[in-house]
């Protein structure tokens, strides 16, 4: 008989979104819908609608390093997605204990501002974010606004100069191994959605039509969270990252279906 392959574990640390839309459960509905187990550590706390953040509660730094410890220590997983952080302190503790853990894929999207013009992590955090995660992290997942702030330039406005930032973003990864950038070109105008993942070698443009919709809140979430419950699977991640746009595409897609809130609604997953 057969043996069934086996279901990966995939950890989100992220920020609880309270609309479902973003955040932890965004998360661990793309990770469950993609065939993965999905566990989940709080590293901030939201009061957050679809009409936009009304506020920002951090999690103790200690306290999200217990929650990574006790639940490493028995579930080890096979791949980690980082969302938002918030703070400097919990971006240092979260680079910390990555480092100890060692998980196989780490996808780090580096969440900063919510489409709502909202701050999701505090200024003085980016250097930590530099310095402490950047060296564990397996792939970076950036849109064009964050790659801006990482590289402290402009963001692209053609998809010339986004292969330019995508080269920029993996020199600012460890070289050791194999490393991913994956540059999501969601805000440069245009029908086609362009996305670019790189590894200091092969440039993979993937695209996309634009879908014409105002549901977007949680794309960033979503895609880096599907591409946690696919890497580990797949073993290949230009094909793990083409199933994961695929993905996304379909969710934004489907989002007129949910009518939920008043604002910029959620992707259906
Ligand atoms: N809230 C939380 C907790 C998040 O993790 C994110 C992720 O980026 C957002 C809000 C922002 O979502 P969006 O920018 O898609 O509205």
């Amino acid at each position: 008989m057969p043996v069934a392959p086996s279901i990966p574990k995939t950890l989100t640390i992220a920020g609880v979104d309270p609309s479902g839309g973003a955040g932890v459960l965004a998360d661990v509905k793309a990770m469950s819908a993609l065939g993965a187990y999905a566990c989940a550590v709080v590293a901030a706390l939201t009061a957050q609608s679809t009409r936009g953040v009304a506020g920002v509660q951090p999690v103790d730094a200690a306290f999200v390093a217990r929650q990574i410890d006790t639940l490493l220590a028995d579930v080890p997983a096979d791949a980690v997605k980082i969302g938002m952080l918030g703070n400097r302190p919990v971006t240092e503790t979260v680079g910390e204990r990555l480092r100890h853990w060692k998980p196989p894929h780490v996808v780090l999207d580096p969440v900063m501002i919510a489409k709502s013009g909202d701050a999701l992590l505090e200024r003085d955090a980016i250097g930590a974010l530099r310095e402490a995660l950047l060296p564990v992290v397996t792939m970076i997942t950036p849109n064009l606004p964050e790659a801006g702030v990482l590289l402290e330039q402009r963001p692209a406005e053609n998809v010339k100069e986004m292969r330019r930032m995508a080269e920029k973003l993996r020199e600012q990864l460890a070289y050791d191994g194999q490393r991913w950038v994956y540059l999501k070109g969601g805000h440069l105008p245009g029908d086609a959605a362009i996305d670019l993942v790189h590894d200091g070698d092969r440039m993979i443009e993937l695209v996309a039509p634009r879908i014409d919709t105002p549901h977007t809140h949680g794309t960033g979430c979503t895609l880096s969270a599907a591409l946690a419950a696919l890497l580990p699977r797949l073993n290949d991640t230009p094909e793990a990252a083409r199933r994961a746009k695929d993905y996304l595409t379909e969710a934004i897609r489907q989002s007129d279906r949910l009518k939920v809130g008043s604002g910029h609604g959620p992707v259906h997953h």
